[in-house]
């Protein structure tokens, strides 16, 4: 991997601005731009990793955080009892875009199926 800043490093950096949720030592949480539910929340790790499969490979602790994130980020929102979904797009056919891992925790709703 390149060392080029990617977008998520610069939003955590604070050069790019984010409508942060949430923020620990190890991630980092904002608000998509463009929201696929009424919540819905990025979180980030801070350091990086491609997708979430270099992620549980490489350091399975700071997998752990992201998802411990994702609680935290639910319970700001509210959405704890309701229930959510936590989702990582990984690579080409889940359409990832950005190659800094990251869980969608969306939710505020009742959501629609997986799939196409
Ligand atoms: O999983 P995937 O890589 O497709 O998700 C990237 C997400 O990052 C998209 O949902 C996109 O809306 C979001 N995004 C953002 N702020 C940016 C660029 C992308 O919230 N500046």
């Amino acid at each position: 991997m390149s060392d080029a800043e990617t977008l998520f490093e610069r939003i955590i950096a604070g050069e790019i601005p984010s409508d942060k949720v949430y923020e620990d030592e190890t991630t980092y949480a904002f608000r998509d731009i463009h929201p696929q539910a009424r919540v819905h929340v990025l979180v980030v790790p801070k350091k990086r990793y491609r997708n979430v499969a270099e992620l549980a490979a490489a350091d399975p602790g700071l997998l752990a955080d992201v998802i411990a994130a994702a609680r935290e980020v639910a319970v700001l929102e509210g959405i704890s009892e309701s229930g959510y979904r936590v989702v990582f797009n990984t690579d080409s056919d889940a359409g990832q875009t950005v190659f800094h891992v990251h869980a969608h925790v969306l939710g505020g709703e009742q959501l629609g199926l997986f799939g196409r």
